[in-house]
């Protein structure tokens, strides 16, 4: 069917350009001869003559047609050949932009260009996939080992089976966190804004998450130094919890026993900030760009204790909020979140 048609639009183009070329051969003949003084057909009826000449116009034009409309036509057939592959699922395909004419090359350019973008989709979907199915076997498969140990065991002691039990307990509450950062993940993968209008105290929520968080700080015997300047924002409270929240807990988290953790809430520039400072390990200079990638974790003597989607969602959370969010740290002095959001009473002030 498709190569009907093709063949169809280049017997076509070429009958078309031929016609065209054995038209224009004609005329330019009949004005040559009108210059040189002979009779032309208009002046003395010639038919033969005319028609010779009109064959030799057209033995001309298809000479000239045939590579012209191979240099027009081999493009568009290479362009859907390398569509039928993008479509069979290979995005290796590419179509050489220097066997192309100028206005096909920028439909050639488009195309790999377009191939490319599906690609890198593509390549970050198999690699989410398989990060997703690690994740999420590696606890399933602590859970079913414990599990079956409480149930094939009768020899247990009491503190052998609480032990087994609180494994299968903090396995399952990873994998119910991990469920929930993946599903929230992807809902703001697919949300262009956060819900805003409502203004809250800011330090406010900054020291309620630290209360929620509370006994994980007591138990590391944390010192807090807490700077919140008094600040009214306006924004999605909820999402922005979740910021801060996962910045403190990877604080505490990262933090060695009796350290310092900093938090700290001012405007600056016109932006509203808000940096979590611990005195732990620090990130190698060659993986902070990685850390706000899903399921990347920098540490792996920590890996059992998150999944590796805290900082993406950060990241996610405040570019919807039209903020950013940066780190800078240290190999063991540790690590500065800070967290820049527009501080909308400027603008509702300007706007006035
Ligand atoms: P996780 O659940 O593993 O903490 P995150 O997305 O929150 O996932 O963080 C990704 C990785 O970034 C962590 O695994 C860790 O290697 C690194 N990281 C994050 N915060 C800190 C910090 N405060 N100090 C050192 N490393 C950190």
């Amino acid at each position: 069917m498709k190569t009907r048609l093709s063949i169809r639009i280049v017997t076509i183009m070429m009958v078309f350009m031929t016609l065209v070329f054995a038209g224009v051969f004609t005329l330019l003949g009949l004005y040559i001869i009108s210059r040189m003084g002979y009779n032309t057909p208009g002046d003395d009826a010639h038919p033969p003559f005319l028609i010779l000449l009109f064959c030799a116009s057209s033995v001309i034009g298809t000479l000239i047609s045939v590579p012209l409309t191979r240099y027009f036509v081999i493009p568009i057939k290479d362009i859907a050949k390398a569509m039928d592959k993008v479509k069979e699922g290979d995005f290796e395909v590419r179509i050489d932009e220097t066997q192309t004419s100028a206005e096909l090359g920028v439909l050639v350019r488009g195309f790999n260009g377009m191939v490319e973008e599906l690609g890198s989709i593509e390549l970050f979907r198999k690699d989410f996939i398989s990060n997703f199915s690690h994740e999420f076997k590696t606890p399933i498969t602590s859970i079913r080992g414990f599990a079956k140990e409480l149930l094939a065991d009768d020899t247990l002691s009491e503190g052998q089976k609480r032990e087994y039990l609180q494994i299968i307990f903090d396995e399952s509450e990873r994998l119910s966190n991990m469920a929930s950062n993946v599903l929230l993940l992807t809902n703001l993968e697919h949300t262009t804004k956060l819900s805003g209008g409502k203004w809250f105290s800011l330090d406010e929520q900054i020291r309620r998450c630290l209360l929620l968080l509370e006994r994980r700080w007591m138990e590391k015997e944390l010192e807090l130094d807490l700077e919140l300047d008094e600040i009214y924002c306006e924004g999605d409270e909820e999402m922005l919890s979740h910021i801060w929240v996962n910045l403190l807990s990877n604080g505490i988290k990262f933090s060695p026993r009796g350290g310092v953790l900093s938090v700290r809430c001012y405007k600056a520039d016109g932006d509203i900030c808000v940096s979590v400072s611990d005195r732990g390990q620090g990130i190698p200079q060659d993986k902070i760009e990685k850390i706000f990638d899903r399921f990347y974790q920098a540490d792996t003597s920590h890996q059992s204790d998150g999944n590796g989607l805290g900082l993406a969602l950060c990241k996610r959370i405040a570019e919807l909020a039209e903020g950013s969010i940066s780190v800078k740290s240290e190999l063991g002095k540790g690590s500065t979140f800070t967290v820049s959001l527009k501080d909308k009473a400027i603008t509702h002030t300007e706007s006035k």
